[in-house]
């Protein structure tokens, strides 16, 4: 694993405990910076996080804290608090 991606790692982590701990600032400044990171090195963003983020406001999700989780036609629909709606095909 190439630095930069390690470093995603860790700010995923960091934006997790953030956002657990109700410092949502924090935890969309840990996911601005993982974004950054992963465009200037050309890295795919990790499905794990990406699923956990808002592409529009950059917010780490919780489901039933920030954000809402359903299931429809094969796909999971997280709506975050800002609106916006990310669908992921259902695993
Ligand atoms: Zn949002």
């Amino acid at each position: 694993m190439s630095i930069a991606a390690e470093r995603i790692e860790r700010l995923h982590a960091l934006a997790r405990r953030a956002a657990r701990a109700g410092d949502d600032d924090r935890a969309r400044e840990y996911v601005r910076l993982a974004h950054r990171l992963a465009e200037r090195n050309r890295l795919q963003f990790p499905c794990e996080f990406r699923r956990f983020t808002c592409d529009a406001c950059d917010a780490y999700l919780i489901p039933g804290r920030n954000a809402r989780v359903r299931t429809r036609d094969g796909h999971v629909v997280v709506t975050c608090d800002c609106g916006h709606q990310s669908r992921y095909p259902y695993e």
